[in-house]
């Protein structure tokens, strides 16, 4: 048994237009201290995967353990950031993180301890300066690492993120994921993301787990990769073997896995473009 098991899973929803079986069989085995990226095309089921393993859905067969204790419910050592944050709106910055910090800690950590802790978390990110504002006063990128922030307060086991720089533009993006394999080599947190980026997911994982198309999406492929760290973008823009995982991911999402063009609803003809976007000079452009 490993560190995180995702034995089985199978869920079924039910619809207007009867029983949806959205994911089939999705078996995974995830080791403390992994870092797992999940890709596959819009409306497969990577966010359904990671609501199970957040304990906010259950999944119809099979389930998930975590250090060999079942999942059923959500808890702080799953700690979940998502593309759009999820701050309030009327609490600081600090406050936001803190929040989190009395809730988890309160009776184990004392005061001064929490106040140190949340000031810890908010370094770690680069936000120390900006303790006192508010979410509307900061910018997007400056949100989500508030809310990254807020998730390594609470110390969890698993570090589950759903798109978390999907929403940021592209140069912020790169700030973000570099400060994330920062952060990850000194916290060698297990994590599992869900992106569809192509290059983030190169970069920032130790596998990456490749969904086929739903409905009853399952895993296709998993692609290690066995690049050493701490890893530069702009080293690896020019190494071949960089270069091949990119190729692999983008072959499967293009080749293997392409919906019968009559099939497309259009939530999935846009997914479909976003990742013909992948492999475009913008992505070099800011590489280089
Ligand atoms: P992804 O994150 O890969 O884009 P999702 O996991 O959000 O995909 O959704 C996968 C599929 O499951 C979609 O077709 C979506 O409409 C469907 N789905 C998700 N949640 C529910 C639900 N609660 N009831 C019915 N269908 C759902
Ligand atoms: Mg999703």
């Amino acid at each position: 048994m490993s560190y995180l098991d995702i034995d089985h899973v199978s869920i079924t929803f039910p619809t207007d237009k009867g029983p949806l079986n959205v994911l089939n069989d999705v078996y995974l085995n995830v080791e403390k201290g992994e870092f797992v990226s999940l890709i596959g095309h819009s409306g497969c089921g990577k966010s359904t995967v990671l609501n199970i393993v957040a304990g906010l859905l259950r999944a119809t067969e099979g389930g998930v353990v975590l250090e060999a204790k079942e999942v059923d419910e959500p808890g702080p050592d799953r700690a979940v950031v998502f593309q759009n944050h999820s701050l309030l709106p009327w609490l600081s910055v600090y406050d936001n993180v803190r929040l989190a910090v009395d809730r988890v800690f309160k009776k184990t950590m004392s005061k001064a301890e929490r106040d140190a802790w949340t000031r810890h978390n908010l370094e770690l990110v680069h936000m120390d300066h900006a303790l006192d504002r508010r979410p509307d006063e900061i910018s997007g990128g400056m949100k989500q690492r508030v809310g990254i922030a807020r998730a390594l307060a609470m110390q969890p086991k698993v570090l589950l993120m759903d798109e978390p720089f999907g929403a940021l533009d592209s140069l912020t993006r790169t700030h973000m994921q570099d400060s994330l394999m920062e952060i990850q080599s000194q916290l060698n947190n297990t994590v599992i993301m869900i992106t569809h980026d192509v290059d983030e997911a190169v970069l920032l994982s130790d596998r990456i787990v490749m969904m086929t198309n739903g409905p009853s999406a399952t895993i296709g492929e998993i692609l290690h990769i066995d690049l050493p760290r701490p890893r530069d973008r702009l080293e690896l823009a020019e190494d071949p073997t960089y270069n091949h995982y990119r190729a692999e991911v983008v072959k499967f999402l293009h080749e293997r896995h392409e919906r019968p063009k009559a099939k497309s609803s259009p939530v999935i003809r846009s997914s479909v473009d976003d990742e013909d976007a992948e492999p475009s000079p913008r992505k070099l452009r800011v590489a280089v």
